[in-house]
């Protein structure tokens, strides 16, 4: 079931199928600004790019599908060059259950069950979406029965043109200066690098494709799928993205933030038969340091018993003068 939520300003659709983002539609230019499939088969038939959809109980990578907790090991499906990815099966393609649906938000809800994905313990989820003014909020809140790991993200794809197009002619700001090296396999290793004159340097405004052609040599498919370091669990500014029309600012509390410029997505239909392909929407996901339940140095993605955890990702879209 797909739900509309609207205000003077914006107007969002949200699938109960993995508490997915389908649209974020700017309402004076009538543009939507993420990728999206037109309804819930099509997300069930195309999982590759989760397009909006909610990650969890992990986003990103579990190195070997293996991490331990409490001095008990536990093992996650493999699913990506031998780690485990969003969670293994996850919850994006689950049907979550509506709660709560206002003028101004709409709220879901879902239970995750002991073992399910290797994950320990009974989760419960929730997922509200809401608009206020020219803001988008989703805000998670969970609570598990036994210490478990927890590392929720939205993995919407932004394309500020509004149309289907190549999404690396927009610029992006990245309010760090860290960000961490992949291995072979797409993983985060724990050592960073400075991003200075990299690939990586967006500490101001730079256009995507002009730093791809610098072709550092830890690009992955030909562009950036990289975990951009902050490791503070305060609210904050993430990310600015923007082209001549809008500035997209990202806030968040989760500690890091993982952008991919879809450089495997492929050839796709999506809404209103748009043809996408590799580059064509870049995905902003706030999130913990991949793989940091295995790391030493890194905030680790923990919740505990009966113990209630929260977080927020913010959007606002801001129109410019031109
Ligand atoms: C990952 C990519 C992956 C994409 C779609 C991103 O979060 O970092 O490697 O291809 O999700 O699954």
């Amino acid at each position: 079931m797909i739900y509309t939520i609207e205000n003077d300003k914006l107007l969002i659709k949200v699938a109960s199928l993995g508490a997915t983002l389908v649209s974020f539609i700017d309402k004076e230019s009538n543009k939507d600004i993420v990728l999206g499939f037109e309804n819930e088969n099509d997300y069930l038939n195309n999982r590759g790019p989760y397009f909006g959809t909610t990650i969890a109980r992990y986003a990103n990578r579990i190195g070997n599908g293996t991490f331990c907790l409490n001095g008990a090991t536990y093992h996650t499906p493999i699913n990506n060059n031998g780690n485990t990815l969003h969670g293994g099966e996850g919850l994006s393609f689950k049907e979550f259950e509506l709660k709560d649906k206002n003028s101004s938000s709409v709220t879901f809800v879902i239970n995750s069950l002991d073992g399910e994905d290797g994950f320990p313990g009974n989760l419960k989820l929730y997922v509200k979406y809401e608009l206020n003014d020219n803001c988008l909020f989703i805000s998670y809140k969970a609570i598990c029965d036994k210490d478990s790991v927890l590392n929720i993200t939205n993995h919407s794809y932004f394309n500020l043109n509004g149309v289907a197009s190549n999404a690396l002619d927009q610029e992006l700001k990245i309010f760090t200066d860290e960000v961490a090296l992949l291995d072979e396999n797409g993983m985060s290793k724990e050592e960073t690098i400075d991003v200075n004159g990299t690939s990586y340097d967006f500490i101001d405004y730079r256009l995507i494709s002009e730093n791809i052609k610098l072709n550092h040599n830890n690009l992955s498919g030909g562009g950036i799928d990289h975990n951009f370091v902050f490791e503070s669990l305060n609210p904050k500014q993430l990310v600015s993205l923007r082209n001549d029309q809008f500035e997209l600012n990202v806030y968040s509390d989760l500690p890091d933030c993982q952008i991919y410029t879809g450089n495997f997505l492929g050839d796709l239909i999506g809404k209103n038969n748009q043809k996408y392909h590799n580059y064509y929407g870049v995905a902003i996901e706030p999130q913990y340091y991949p793989n940091a339940i295995n790391y030493d140095k890194y905030i680790k993605p923990i919740i505990k018993a009966n113990e209630e955890v929260t977080h927020f990702i913010k959007y606002e879209l801001n129109g410019r003068d031109k």
